[in-house]
């Protein structure tokens, strides 16, 4: 996130502000180091946005990590430094001198908006590369992670490398302006954010995390990490509260799948299921239960049947290619 003190246009403590009254618990302002469109205007400290908006961070108990965004051209472009103590050590012409500062300062790197359009970035083969720079800085430990997701962007591309290199997956608003006057917030809208799966609510533990790889990216209606983070989810966020039905022979039924999170999941069917139709498509809307309606295919069929639904979640992805499978279970007796 962005403050006057680089691109933005908001004074720093108005930034926690914003993340308390839109539900968060953590978050980093990390101003441009060398991009200072404001310069004329301001006293340029790199520390300052940091030191203005920690009080308030104290006050509304949010926890405010310190960061910078080193901003040079591509490669090796921009790059988040957080955690770090002393942004001012940062500020130095040579970028794996900069970077190397950050990481003896116990800073947590990670690539910005990988693939973000400029005539600054080199496109080869219609894409943006990583380029040797990055391997020699991501051989040197100093990349940890990769923006999949920023502002409203997704990178594809970006999600591949995450898994191939093993870089933590993060998902970031880069606001400038003012949230509000960004995201409609009466229509659902939300900013990107990565979800840290931390075992405090402490600097600290979020730090540790972040360095273990427990992130995943929440961005539009979607979420984005390693399968065993988002069936978690998933299965934290459904219930059916019935798993036994008992219907006259041919006619149809209804299943309850109540859904307690605050994210509407869109469950594609998979798969066949033998003696009965089940819909293609279902709509778990957020703290909502539907009816999920099933229906015998023979009016002739008698007995206890277990019964598999197979679904693909399609807003979980737990790569660049695939999303979430899911199988709900229950038994119907028809006599
Ligand atoms: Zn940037």
């Amino acid at each position: 996130m962005h403050t006057v003190f680089s691109d933005g246009s908001v004074w720093p403590d108005i930034r926690v502000i914003e993340a308390w009254q839109e539900g968060l618990d953590a978050l980093v302002i990390s101003d441009h180091i060398e991009y200072l469109p404001h310069k004329s205007d301001m006293i340029i400290n790199h520390n300052r946005p940091f030191e203005i908006a920690q009080p308030i961070a104290k006050n509304y108990g949010m926890i405010l990590i310190r960061g910078a965004e080193l901003t040079r051209s591509n490669p090796p472009g921009h790059l988040n430094a957080v955690f770090i103590t002393d942004v001012t050590e940062m500020d130095t012409s040579d970028y794996t001198v900069a970077l190397m500062k950050a990481k003896e300062q116990g800073g947590f790197i990670f690539m910005n908006h990988p693939f973000w359009k400029s005539p600054k970035y080199p496109v080869v083969n219609g894409k943006v590369d990583w380029f040797k720079e990055h391997e020699e800085l991501y051989k040197l430990g100093l990349i940890n992670g990769i923006e999949i997701v920023n502002d409203r962007e997704y990178y594809k591309e970006g999600y591949r490398w995450a898994i191939e290199k093993n870089l933590v997956k993060m998902g970031n608003s880069d606001i400038h302006h003012p949230t509000n006057m960004y995201f409609d917030f009466s229509k659902d809208d939300h900013r990107a954010m990565t979800l840290v799966f931390a075992k405090e609510k402490t600097l600290e533990s979020i730090k540790e995390a972040l360095f273990e790889n427990r992130t995943v990216v929440y961005y539009s209606d979607k979420l984005l990490g390693d399968e065993k983070f988002l069936r978690e989810i998933f299965n934290k966020s459904i219930t059916i509260s019935k798993k036994f039905y008992k219907q006259s022979k041919g006619t149809k039924f209804f299943i309850q799948v109540e859904n307690n999170s605050d994210v509407t999941y869109t469950l594609l069917t998979s798969g066949k299921v033998e003696g009965f139709n089940l819909p293609s498509e279902v709509i778990l809307h957020k703290n909502r239960t539907i009816m999920m309606e099933l229906t015998p295919q023979s009016k002739e069929m008698v007995g206890i049947f277990k019964v598999k639904l197979p679904f693909i979640v399609s807003n979980l992805l737990i790569n660049h290619e695939d999303t979430l499978p899911v199988e709900f279970e229950i038994e119907v007796e028809l006599e």
